[in-house]
């Protein structure tokens, strides 16, 4: 199963998105972890990535994509992969598409996360204050924001433009409750897919 998670910053995509892949059976692909292990080893290509990701905007499509391909392509994810980051614009999304029909196979479903802003800024400045992420400030977190709006918010008129199943998940609640509606989604999907 090919299952992606969209979700504003701060929705708790990260954190479900890893819980869920477990539960499934599937490998958790997060291109922001991916990103952020490049940068960690002060490679070229990480030291390139540092201000771009830092300042909240997002990588170029080419590089994600490429990413992506190489990922796609290791033995774990045969049986599929929970996707979280990624796509983020509509580009993103048709490019996946033209990938995975290549492999004679299509995204079953797309979680959606929902949390009010709010909500958002107040996991924000939580975070900020645990793990001092360097895109966990406030101009920065305003442009993810304004990213995500203009640039992933599209992403799902275009599934939905498609017919791809959309699961709207309430994102509020104990991290455990957020997982349990999760799973309780994709399950079902899971079961259906293995029917047919
Ligand atoms: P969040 O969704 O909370 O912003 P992520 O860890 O998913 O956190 O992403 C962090 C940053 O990594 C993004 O702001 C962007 O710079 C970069 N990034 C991650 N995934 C993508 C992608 N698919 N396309 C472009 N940039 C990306």
């Amino acid at each position: 199963m090919i299952a992606v998670v969209i979700g504003p910053p701060g929705s708790g995509k990260g954190t479900q998105a890893s819980r869920v892949a477990t539960r499934l059976g599937i490998p958790h692909v997060a291109t922001g972890d991916i990103l952020r292990a490049e940068i960690a080893k002060e490679s070229a290509l990480g030291r390139e990535l540092e201000p771009i990701i830092a300042s909240g905007a997002l990588v170029p499509d080419d590089l994600i994509l490429r990413i992506i391909e190489a990922r796609l392509s290791e033995p774990d994810a045969a049986s599929g992969a929970l996707l979280d980051g990624f796509p983020r614009t509509v580009a993103q999304a048709k490019a996946l598409d033209a990938m995975l029909e290549h492999r004679g196979s299509s995204v079953d479903v797309v979680v959606l996360l929902q949390v009010p802003e709010d909500e958002l800024w107040r996991r924000m400045r939580r975070r900020a204050a645990e793990e001092g992420r360097p895109d966990d400030t406030d101009d920065a977190f305003r442009h993810r924001l304004v990213v995500y709006q203009a640039e992933t918010a599209p992403v799902l008129d275009y599934y939905r433009s498609r017919g791809t199943r959309i699961a709207a998940i309430d994102g509020v609640g104990s991290v455990d409750d957020v997982t349990e509606r999760i799973s309780v989604a994709l399950t079902r999907r899971q079961r259906s897919q293995r029917a047919s």
